[in-house]
């Protein structure tokens, strides 16, 4: 407590500063208090209207003191020449009345009309030895004067004394003054001495004082007044209009332009200024809202023009059409005939598509390879479908390039505001959908967006994070589905099915959401994971003295694609000890037609490690026959449609056949796929088949199941397939037991 108020007091209280302050000139104590202003100011912004006020006021002040002043002192002057006047004049009569006297006495009327004079307030005269002898004030009688005052002058001569102090009754004006007489017949020398009525003169005086003082007043307002006008117009208001010009960036319509003085100086340059950084900007956002390769707008640009197109139909009422145009295996003309015939492709599609252009049309480029395409000029979905497809048609006509003709596949997605959406980003959004949906319809296609689209859009979002989740927490098991040797009726490998039990939607089929794994990259995770879990598996089963079988896994085009996948299964063989001839890759066709010399090097890695290839879905993929020679295959899969037709039609297995022979022509061995009964058994039994795989051998199953279906596998599988038929026609995935129930299972 003691401290804080010893706090408190400390700082208001200075004794030093006091005493410094104390001790100053009233100069140094200016100067002081300037420098404490110019401090205070320092930092505070002061408009230039305020700082003319100020020092307007300041002269106006100081110019009315200086009228005070002016009038003060000719008041003085007035009075003073005023009192002199009157006191030369009583001079005069007192000197001739002196002359005259033959007693002091005979001089008291002279006083005595003297004093009734509105301007003498007293008047009395002093014999030579000083002392009062006649007087109109009764108090002054036998009063001595102290003569040194008028020593040496003559007579008639009138000296001011100032204030008489030993005269009683003395007035506010020093007013008092001696005269020296000579009184000839007295044969002596007397002091006169007058005290006038300096307040009555004063008082006369006063009034006209206040006149000057008060004209003075009017005319220095007055002029401070036009000053501060003239001031104002011709500085301030041409600095704030200057201000407010360079505070908006120019936008302000009235530029302080005036004559060429220092402000209409500066107002150019800055107006040059700013002209010159809008020109700037302008540039910078033309070029960053074109595509430099095409000059046609970008995504930005495509966006901007969209969302106006939208508020222009909001009040104007129809349709406005969203396009995205996507060039069909772009990056195969850069891969295969190099960037430079890339871009003139480019090129050429955005001639193409601003040659099809009508009038309010608008076109950009939004990606590497898509257009973007807005038509305002509709009345339905057909009219933007028809501008579509010829759209796709222009683009698609044969070209050369070089000496090389060539031929560009297009799709295109559409959707239209405002049924699809009232907004360019979900415009934009939908018209992708759409255009996904006809790269999937294939080379060609024009499709609309739907509102399913959407949804299977939603779909697959929710499957992706639902699936991230599954993967962190270990919700995926594998199932294995035997191979059976069609000879010895012996099981000769299983494929492993990866299998999604989702917390809230049961099962999940692979077919649903692989795809989805795919694209969100989630496949890399899961392949690794379904590989090491196959191998793990497989050499367990060995552990435990069952058969030794191979065991295939699934691999999708982005694992092949990638340069580890070599190595991540080099190092699961390793770490699971499973010798690489009981691992088998599952391939489709498609993918391996994909980047066929890439693929051919990874798989030729592959099968040097010792891990077998096989292409599933064969048959599905249109691959080329020589590519197939120069595949490093062990296994082709017939795909399940051919198996399926295989004992319906007269020429159902003519496919099979085909791919039977030429397998075997190539030395390699052949599988069916999804055999589910007894006639397409015999029928593929027939055409040479190698291998089964189905319902019919047994279904997908887990891992547990699949151990007691090995070791109950020795028999052949024909043996119990009479079962089946008779049993039930319904495939059933059970447990299998030797070749009868193996019929039963299937
Ligand atoms: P796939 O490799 O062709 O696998 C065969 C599919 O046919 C499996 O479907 C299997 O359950 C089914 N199937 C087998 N026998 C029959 C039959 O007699 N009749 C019928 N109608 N179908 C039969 P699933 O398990 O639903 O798998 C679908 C596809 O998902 C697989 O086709 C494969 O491409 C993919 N897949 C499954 N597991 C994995 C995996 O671990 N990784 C990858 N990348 N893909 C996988
Ligand atoms: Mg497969
Ligand atoms: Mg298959």
């Amino acid at each position: 407590m003691k401290d804080e108020g010893k706090g408190e007091a400390a700082e208001p209280h200075d004794p030093d500063g006091e005493a410094m302050t104390a001790a100053m000139s009233p100069q140094e104590r200016m100067r002081a208090f300037a420098e404490m202003l110019r401090l205070r100011m320092a930092g505070h912004f002061v408009s230039v209207r305020s700082k003319v006020v100020f020092l307007l006021t300041m002269v106006g002040a100081i110019l009315v003191i200086l009228s005070g002043a002016f009038t003060l002192y000719d008041f003085n002057h007035a009075l003073r020449t005023q009192v002199e006047i009157r006191v030369s004049g009583a001079a005069d009569v007192l000197t001739i009345a002196a002359r005259r006297a033959n007693s002091f006495a005979e001089m008291e009327p002279v006083l005595a009309a003297m004093t009734g004079a509105a301007s003498v307030k007293d008047v009395a005269v002093a014999g030579a030895d000083g002392r009062v002898v006649t007087t109109s004030n009764s108090g002054w009688l036998g009063k001595r004067v102290d003569m040194a005052a008028l020593a040496g002058d003559g007579a008639g001569h009138t000296v001011e004394l100032g204030r008489l102090e030993h005269l009683s009754g003395y007035g506010t004006y020093p007013g008092d003054y001696a005269i020296r007489l000579e009184l000839p017949r007295l044969g002596t020398e007397a002091v006169a001495i007058l005290r006038m009525d300096t307040d009555y003169l004063a008082g006369q005086l006063a009034m006209q004082a206040w006149n000057t003082m008060m004209w003075l007043t009017i005319t220095v307002i007055l002029a401070t007044l036009t000053i501060s006008l003239l001031v104002h117009r011709v500085i301030v208001a041409p600095i704030e209009a200057l201000r407010d010009y360079a505070e908006t960036g120019g936008e302000t319509e009235a530029l302080p332009a005036g004559p060429d003085d220092e402000i209409g100086i500066v107002a150019r340059a800055l107006s040059d200024s700013f002209r010159a950084n809008r020109d700037v900007e302008a540039r910078l956002t033309s070029l960053a809202a074109t595509d430099g390769l095409t000059a046609l707008g970008n995504r930005t640009f495509f966006k901007s023009r969209l969302s106006e197109e939208i508020s222009r139909a909001e009040r104007h009422g129809g349709l406005v059409g969203v396009m995205i145009l996507n060039l069909d295996n772009f990056k195969d003309v850069n891969d295969t005939l190099g960037h430079d015939a890339g871009d003139l492709v480019l090129r050429r599609t955005a001639d193409i598509l601003k040659g099809c252009r009508r009038g309010g049309d608008v076109v950009a480029r939004i990606g590497g390879d898509e257009f973007g395409v807005i038509v305002t000029d509709i009345k339905s979905a057909d009219d933007a479908l028809q501008l579509a497809s010829r759209l796709v048609r222009a683009v698609s006509v044969p070209f050369r390039l070089g000496t090389q003709e060539l031929t560009q596949g297009a799709c295109v997605g559409l959707t239209l505001y405002p049924q699809d959406g009232r907004d360019a980003d979900v415009l934009v959004k939908n018209a992708d959908l759409a255009l996904s949906r006809s790269k999937h319809e294939g080379s060609g296609a024009c499709v609309l967006y739907r509102h399913e689209l959407h949804l299977r859009a939603i779909e697959r979002n929710t499957i992706e994070r639902d699936l991230r989740v599954a993967v962190a927490r270990n919700q995926l098991t594998l199932f294995y589905q035997p191979k059976v040797d069609m000879a010895s009726g012996r099981v000769t490998g299983a494929e492993a099915l990866i299998r999604w039990r989702h917390e809230e939607r049961g099962f999940i089929s692979p077919a649903q959401f692989i795809p989805v794994a795919e694209r969100s990259g989630l496949i890399v995770p899961l392949t690794k994971w379904v590989l090491d879990e196959a191998c793990r598996q497989n050499r367990e089963w060995q552990e435990l003295g069952l058969p030794k079988i191979g065991v295939a896994v699934n691999v999708s085009a982005i694992d092949l694609k990638r340069t580890d996948l070599t190595d991540t299964i080099a190092n699961t063989l390793i770490r699971r000890g499973l010798s690489p001839q009981y691992l088998e890759l599952e391939v489709t066709e498609s993918m391996v037609m994909q980047d066929v010399d890439v693929v051919i090097g990874t798989l030729r890695r592959l099968r040097s490690l010792g891990i077998g290839i096989g292409i599933d879905d064969f048959g599905t993929g249109y691959s080329s026959l020589a590519y197939l020679k120069r595949f490093p295959v062990k296994r082709l899969k017939i795909d399940r449609t051919f198996v399926n037709d295989i004992a319906d039609g007269r020429d159902g297995h003519v496919i099979p056949k085909v791919i039977i022979d030429l397998a075997h022509a190539l030395g390699v061995s052949v599988v069916a796929e999804g055999v589910e009964n007894a006639d397409q058994y015999d029928i593929l039994n027939e055409l040479g088949c190698d291998e089964v795989q189905g319902y019919f051998a047994g279904r997908p199953m887990p891992a547990a199941e699949f151990e007691v279906f090995l070791r109950n596998s020795p028999a052949g599988l024909r043996a119990g397939a009479a079962q089946i038929e008779a049993s039930a026609e319904k495939p059933v995935a059970r447990p299998a037991g030797g070749a009868a129930s193996r019929g039963s299972a299937a």
